[in-house]
């Protein structure tokens, strides 16, 4: 699956606590661990939004990157 234009994969650092259920779930490994905040390398990210309904606490999800999206359209 091909990235998503436009949009960043984003990790609320106030909402995370750390429980991991993202970071076992990705299929690319994008996502590690530090301390009790999971950290995404955004770029390895596919946008496949598998591990976003596991968060029990909503803190992922995909956001609009403006800079990004007119980049991409104008290009
Ligand atoms: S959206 Fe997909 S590729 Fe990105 S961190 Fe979540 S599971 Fe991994
Ligand atoms: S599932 Fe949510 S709370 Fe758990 S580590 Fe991932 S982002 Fe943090």
């Amino acid at each position: 699956m091909g990235r998503q234009a436009g949009v960043l994969f984003e990790v609320n650092d106030d909402r995370c606590f750390g429980c991991a259920a993202c970071v076992a779930l990705c299929p690319v490994n994008a996502l590690t661990l530090e301390g009790l905040l999971a950290i995404v390398h955004e770029p390895s990210c596919t946008h496949c939004e598998h591990c976003i309904p596991a968060c029990p606490v909503h803190a992922l999800s995909l956001v609009g990157d403006e800079k990004t999206y007119l980049f991409e359209v104008l290009a």
